[in-house]
């Protein structure tokens, strides 16, 4: 059978900027772009030219990308020419490679959103698309609802898309707008289109609000659509768009369309996915979900001994995929519930060489189980997890040592007579026989902690600098009488790796400052920083 092409068309930068709390300026929208096109997307949706100031930048900015930039907007306002409506002009002089249209194909939305009559719809979505055709541009139309709008009226629906169609358009994308459509719904009605139109021409934009984007995407293309519509890592407003970060290795690697069809996307190209879907993380400032399909950090951690030991015998034991062909690692969670086989296998992966009989593992066994009874959960924490066993192995240098803290909080009248509560924190450290003392004040007692701690280590100063906290989680555990607090703590350096240590104590100043602690330490032993 002949292999086919599927086009991945990516609208992170028009859909998934719709998002909640999302706001991309003019720099980040061109870092994503050409993140997009190394990533071998072949269409990246840039925004609307001439309805924002950052967009109509964009579209005059020089971009050099291999993806064909394309700009979106509406189809000319029913009863205005092409040459009187001030949206379309602003499309077609947008410097963009494709032109995206979105026109109603619902009668419903047609007669109540846009109070115009069936056949000015078509007339709209006939003239816009020979305009932008006329002007050398690559045109695609978005059929806003179609799916609702083929289940209420199939003949105009189908009419909106071979309008397009007929008149030049290379795609005609069947949007689920509101999310609502399953998938045997859209392999059907897909199937429908296909009949009239060739699947070569049309494209699914499916959104998430049952939390079957994906699956709407994979089944139209079942069912013969040809260009898949998405956003990195999902984003999108309300619950979303397709997750192009989960189509992209299922049609790579799942052989049911692998076997049939070609993508932009090399096998190479795929190995930069996890790192891609964690770089939007970091520029929206988001912690990434650990549970996120392939290249989530929990999507290929096991737990349990008994499973810990068959992969280590053979990974496809328990792998629906090889970690690495999406960027991603497989993870052997040190747990109370694991055994010696897990431990083993974590410090084979972090470099550390035992023999297995050595006692230090039963002792490092011992101490593991111990601190997971009073609330440690090292699964969580890799970087605590390495620093213990590094330490009972006797592989950490004493860097340094902190004699001693004190932190304090204080609320008071400001200035201005404002209420405001100040936290400020001294450290005493000894560095190679100096002792240096630092003070810092923070928006709260862990911050200025953190900052004085980091503020001067002498000799150190250098490995830390690039080193900066990304994310911290408090929890409170109930163990007998007392309330137990469990710290989190995420760091980051200059490299982009990432690490979580963890810190448990009554008190939360201290358990804090435990995470910190090996945070830093951490970060000097990475670095290898001399003694
Ligand atoms: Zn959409």
């Amino acid at each position: 059978m002949a292999r086919e092409r599927l086009y991945l068309f990516d609208t992170t930068l028009r859909d998934g900027a719709q998002t909640n709390g999302v706001d991309f300026t003019l720099n980040d929208k061109l870092a994503i772009a050409r993140m997009l096109d190394e990533l071998g997307i072949d269409y990246i949706e840039g925004g609307y030219p001439g309805a924002n100031p950052t967009d109509t930048q964009l579209f005059a900015e020089p971009r050099g990308l291999k993806a064909s930039f394309t700009a979106f907007g509406m189809a000319r306002r029913p009863g205005r020419s092409t040459s009187n409506d001030p949206g379309l002009a602003a499309l077609l002089e947008a410097k963009a490679d494709a032109i995206c249209f979105v026109a109603k194909s619902w009668d419903y939305h047609v007669r109540v959103a846009l109070e115009t009559s069936a056949e000015e719809n078509l007339a709209s979505i006939r003239d816009s698309v020979r305009a932008a055709v006329r002007n050398g541009r690559e045109v695609l139309l978005d059929c806003e609802h179609f799916f609702d709008g083929y289940k209420a009226d199939s003949s105009f629906a189908l009419a909106c898309a071979k309008t397009a169609y007929d008149e030049g358009a290379r795609w005609v994308v069947l949007c689920d707008t509101n999310g609502g459509a399953l998938p045997h719904e859209v392999e059907k009605i897909v199937a429908d289109v296909v009949a009239v139109i060739p699947g070569s021409h049309v494209g699914i934009h499916a959104h998430n609000d049952t939390e079957q984007a994906v699956a709407n995407s994979l089944a139209a293309v079942r069912a013969g659509a040809r260009q898949i519509q998405g956003t990195l890592n999902g984003l999108g407003e309300r619950c979303g768009n397709a997750n192009l970060v989960s189509i992209i290795p299922t049609l790579k690697l799942k052989r049911e369309f692998a076997d049939c069809f070609d993508t932009g996307v090399s096998d190479a190209q795929l190995r930069t996915l996890a790192h891609a879907s964690r770089t939007l993380d970091e520029m929206l400032n988001r912690a990434p979900n650990r549970h996120a399909p392939y290249v989530g950090e929990s999507a290929f951690a096991t737990k349990a001994g008994i499973h810990a030991s068959a992969i280590m015998k053979d990974p496809a034991t328990y792998e629906h995929v090889p970690p690495d062909t999406v960027g991603n690692r497989r993870k052997l969670l040190v747990s109370d519930q694991a055994g010696k086989s897990n431990v083993l296998a974590e410090l084979d992966r972090i470099g550390l060489k035992v023999d297995k009989d050595d006692p230090r593992i039963a002792r490092l066994l011992d101490v593991l189980k111990e601190r997971e009874a009073v609330g440690y959960a090292y699964e969580a924490a890799d970087a605590s997890f390495e620093l213990l066993a590094r330490r009972i192995l006797g592989k950490v240098p004493n860097y340094f040592a902190v004699e001693k803290f004190d932190v304090s909080v204080e609320q008071r009248d400001n200035a201005v007579g404002q209420r405001v509560t100040v936290s400020l924190a001294v450290v005493k450290v000894k560095v190679d026989g100096d002792t240096l003392i630092s003070a810092a004040e923070g928006n709260g007692p862990v911050n200025a902690l953190d900052l004085a701690l980091r503020k001067d280590l002498g000799k150190y100063q250098s490995y830390i600098k690039g080193l900066e906290l990304t994310d911290y989680r408090v929890r409170i555990l109930n163990s007998g009488t007392e309330a137990i607090t469990r710290v989190l703590i995420e760091s980051q350096d200059e490299t982009g790796e990432r690490w979580t240590t963890i810190g448990v104590s009554p008190n939360i100043i201290d358990a804090s400052f435990q995470a910190l602690m090996d945070s830093i330490v951490y970060k000097l032993v990475r670095s290898d920083a001399p003694a």
